[in-house]
């Protein structure tokens, strides 16, 4: 049926009948009515009803260069017009395919010289599995299968990504983790170690790894993965001790580390990936989102020297997505990432507008639904406590933080909450100006809160 729908009324209806949502209760949903999203520019979204969104998450944590820069468009119609699709299985290329590599290359840490492309952050993580298990394979150490993740890691939606994640609300929803994914403690200082200083958490935070590849037994351990900051988990930012001591503990054992970059890469944290804020160095890297911006879909894993050199003579990697190093996709990142380098986007997030952001959250601590503030860049969480003395949670974990993003909902500011903790992450080319709107609107949500449950 052809019809034309031309008010929100009819979208919504239309998209109750035929469209399953992510992460979604489909009967609240439905209750309530999607909302439909139209256009953007910047950092704003507008809706079908005429309303401006400022967007405090960059879509989904992706959005780095904003919306609407025309370069990219021009370049997918440019690349869809010359060479739409061709694979790179057939012993072929394309040279979008072959000249992002190279560029990825530049931009990522030394060591870091080829990419394995995917089409999604979940897809990539699978491929960092595959991978591992070839490597060990190839190096005669085939019993080294198991990944170690961490307790709320967010690594995706496939089986691999899921089992990887350290999301009970996941695993729940099926027989989940897979076997062969183990997981240790998140590196949460605010709730789990706020007796020592930071830095003595980190270490003992880090030491559950080495606890677990002992329960285990280091020849039964491919891997550990983890992102520098836990996004989804709640933007759980590792003491400085934490990363360097994983880092040791997985060259002690002869684990693979792998940095899981789909939130912190391209900028986020003020350096190009977050292993390079937090002071180590993986042997692979899952890169999506930022690596064009959320404008077309595209993934990759960077793969370090050293498992090249194994991986090269060992026959064929029974691997890959049709779509793998798509032209139209591989010419969109590549424009994307030369203009976070050519319009130095990154070092703004570092020197600029990062701490910008930063400074002016510090003053959130002294709001009373506020236990702690935490971030670096421009990735940051306002943690809403029952008591900022005790650290002591609400009750039921999650209400607090829903009533909040309603209020951030109907009032046109876009903040994730994950559990009770306001989640922030806006486009890398947001203006002062821009930051003092969002962090305006957000205060003026917790203070709604705060009222609603009676603690203002
Ligand atoms: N890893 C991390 C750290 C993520 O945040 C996400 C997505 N939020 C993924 C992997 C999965 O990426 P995708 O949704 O593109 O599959």
């Amino acid at each position: 049926m052809n019809v034309v729908l031309n008010s929100t009324s009819q979208w919504q209806q239309e998209d109750r009948e035929h469209h399953l949502h992510p992460f979604t209760d489909i009967a609240q949903l439905n209750a309530k009515g999607v909302r439909v999203i139209t256009k953007a520019d910047g950092v704003y979204l507008w809706d079908s009803e005429g309303e401006k969104i400022i967007d405090g998450m960059s879509g989904l944590w992706c959005v780095n260069i904003g919306y609407g820069r025309k370069e990219l468009s021009e370049v997918a119609a440019r690349q869809m017009d010359e060479l739409a699709y061709y694979n790179t299985f057939f012993q072929t290329t394309t040279m979008p395919a072959t000249s992002l590599a190279t560029l990825l290359s530049e931009v990522t840490p030394d060591g870091l010289n080829h990419v394995f492309y995917g089409n999604s952050g979940s897809e990539s993580n699978d491929t960092v599995v595959r991978l591992a298990w070839r490597y060990w394979a190839a190096k005669g150490q085939p019993n080294k299968t198991v990944f170690i993740a961490r307790q709320n890691a967010y690594h995706g939606s496939t089986l691999a990504g899921s089992s990887l994640g350290g999301m009970g609300y996941m695993h729940k929803q099926g027989p989940l983790p897979l076997p062969g994914f183990e997981h240790i403690e998140q590196p949460h200082w605010y709730f789990n170690g706020a007796d020592m200083t930071s830095d003595e958490y980190g270490i003992k935070a880090a030491g559950k790894l080495e606890e677990k590849i002992l329960e285990l037994g280091a020849d039964n351990v491919a891997a550990f993965i983890g992102e520098p900051i836990q996004g989804a988990g709640g933007v759980i930012v590792p003491p400085d001790s934490y990363w360097p001591e994983i880092q040791r503990i997985c060259r002690k054992y002869d684990i693979l580390l792998v940095s899981d970059e789909v939130i912190c890469g391209f900028g986020r944290t003020g350096e190009w990936f977050g292993c390079q804020s937090f002071g180590f160095e993986p042997d692979m890297m899952t890169m999506a989102k930022g690596m064009s911006s959320g404008y077309i879909p595209i993934s990759g894993v960077m793969v370090h020297d050293r498992l090249v050199d194994v991986l090269k003579d060992s026959g064929d990697f029974n691997h890959g997505y049709t779509y793998s190093g798509h032209p139209v996709a591989a010419a969109v990142a590549q424009a994307n990432i030369s203009i976070l380098r050519d319009e130095g986007l990154v070092e703004r997030v570092k020197t600029d507008i990062g701490p910008y952001m930063q400074e002016r959250l510090k003053a959130f601590a002294d709001h009373p639904l506020v236990g702690q503030v935490r971030g670096r860049g421009l990735i940051a969480a306002l943690e809403l406590v029952k008591d900022k003395e005790t650290h002591q949670p609400f009750d039921k974990v999650g209400e607090v933080g829903m009533i909040c993003r309603n209020h951030c909902f109907e009032n046109n500011i876009i903040m994730r909450a994950t559990g009770d903790s306001m989640l922030l992450a806006p486009p890398l080319v947001i203006t002062k100006a821009e930051i003092d709107e969002l962090l305006d609107k957000a205060l003026m949500c917790l203070d709604l809160t705060a009222k609603d449950i009676g603690m203002m």
